[in-house]
């Protein structure tokens, strides 16, 4: 008997375990939600051009990746090489690991290309990139797909102070393509105790200016879009628009709950950072996945006990690790990956040296995310902060 399987009887082997499909079958698929269509071709191919939206996944490596890159082993997976031998391999593997609805396309990318079908020339990182970003390359959840999505991404950093230097410094290391930063100080001699961004030979310098140079000196790939101006209801709706995220490092209740209400309006996330003498806290307002800062704070505390960051002592360091957890937890909402601070407030006390978590849920009654809120309306906040009402229109009272 012979034991030894040649390759052709491995291939039928394999097609006989699993389906394969044709291209007129699965196009129509292109656009479904939750299909993964899984290039298994080597990079040099797979950089020529590729359907659009595939994951690529190299069939060496698929053993070892695929259940981090596809956790869902039910959802549907349309897997293909070149000509339809190496995907039917993979196909078999997949099943194998328990994957259930897997279907190999027959003829692979050459036949689909020579058809006319769509495709695309991938996005990749250039060799420069590759070299700088291999850390990431290196953890599946990021990988090269996950690299390109930060450089695509777009995060506006409210403040270039003590939260906002470790972020925004994290933020353009790990190479998120768009980094706004608004702030209108000028860098002070006071500042250098924890605002890292910054240094001497920048003091009398604006602070978005003196940010946007350490940022490019750092990262060139990162472009840093800076607004010298002051935040109010005037300019939030422009300023924010088109950020995926936005990282909150303000000091001030009416800029809070304007920033909550403008990010509300546009459905952008906000990543909240606090300091305060040795204590921290930090949280992610995901607008109507998760409470708001109204949820959380639904009105300020009285103005003698919320001294503002010029009036409050804080340690230097502290602001370095709630920024850092800030920039940690813009990431993994970018990539969508982990569990973020969504519903759940972290607060680090420095000299306790702990971390504590508390459950935040949202408000039904709350007055800008609730059931029955009424129509947000941005204006410029007093000491009380509440929501503007909806100012009456047409009839004019007699
Ligand atoms: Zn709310």
């Amino acid at each position: 008997m012979n034991v030894v399987a040649s390759a052709r009887e491995l291939l039928t082997q394999a097609k006989s375990a699993i389906r394969e499909a044709q291209a007129d079958e699965v196009q129509p698929r292109l656009d479904e939600d939750g299909v993964v269509w899984l290039d298994v071709r080597e990079a040099d191919e797979y950089e020529q051009g590729a359907i659009p939206g595939a994951l690529h996944l190299p069939r060496g490596h698929l053993e070892f990746q695929v259940e981090g890159r596809i956790p869902d082993k039910s959802a549907p997976v349309v897997v293909y090489c070149a000509g339809g031998v190496r995907s039917a391999f993979a196909a078999k593997t997949m099943a194998d690991l328990g994957y259930t609805d897997v279907v190999s396309l027959v003829g692979g990318f050459n036949r689909w290309k020579d058809e006319g079908r769509p495709w695309k020339t991938p996005e990749t990182l250039t060799p420069e990139q590759r070299n700088r970003y291999q850390r990431h390359l290196l953890v599946s959840e990021v990988g090269e797909e996950g690299q390109l999505k930060l450089l695509d991404s777009r995060v506006l950093l409210l403040g270039a102070g003590g939260l906002g230097s470790p972020a925004a410094l994290y933020l353009a290391a790990a190479g998120v393509g768009t980094i706004g930063i608004i702030d209108m100080d000028v860098v002070d001699a006071s500042n250098l105790q924890r605002q890292i961004l910054h240094s001497m030979d920048r003091i009398g310098e604006r602070k978005v200016d003196s940010a946007k140079k350490t940022l490019t000196a750092l990262n060139p790939d990162v472009d840093v879009v800076t607004y010298d101006v002051r935040l109010g209801a005037d300019n939030i709706l422009d300023i924010i628009d088109g950020y995926d995220l936005i990282v909150d490092g303000t000091d001030n209740f009416p800029t809070r709950y304007l920033v909550n209400d403008a990010s509300l309006l546009k459905r952008i996330p906000v990543i909240h950072g606090s300091i305060f003498r040795f204590e921290g806290q930090a949280t992610v307002f995901d607008p109507y996945n998760g409470p708001c800062y109204r949820c959380m704070i639904p009105e300020p505390p009285p103005a003698e006990l919320a001294p503002s960051c010029a009036e409050a002592g804080v340690l230097g360091v502290l602001p370095g690790i709630i920024g850092s957890i800030q920039a940690v937890e813009a990431i993994k909402m970018l990539l969508r990956i982990g569990d973020p601070l969504v519903g759940r407030l972290l607060a680090y006390d420095a000299l306790e040296e702990s971390f504590r978590t508390f459950k935040v849920r949202r408000d039904p009654q709350c007055p800008a995310c609730g059931e029955n809120a009424a129509p947000i309306v941005i204006a410029e906040y007093d000491d009380l902060c509440m929501p503007h009402a909806l100012a009456s229109s047409g009839t004019t009272p007699a």
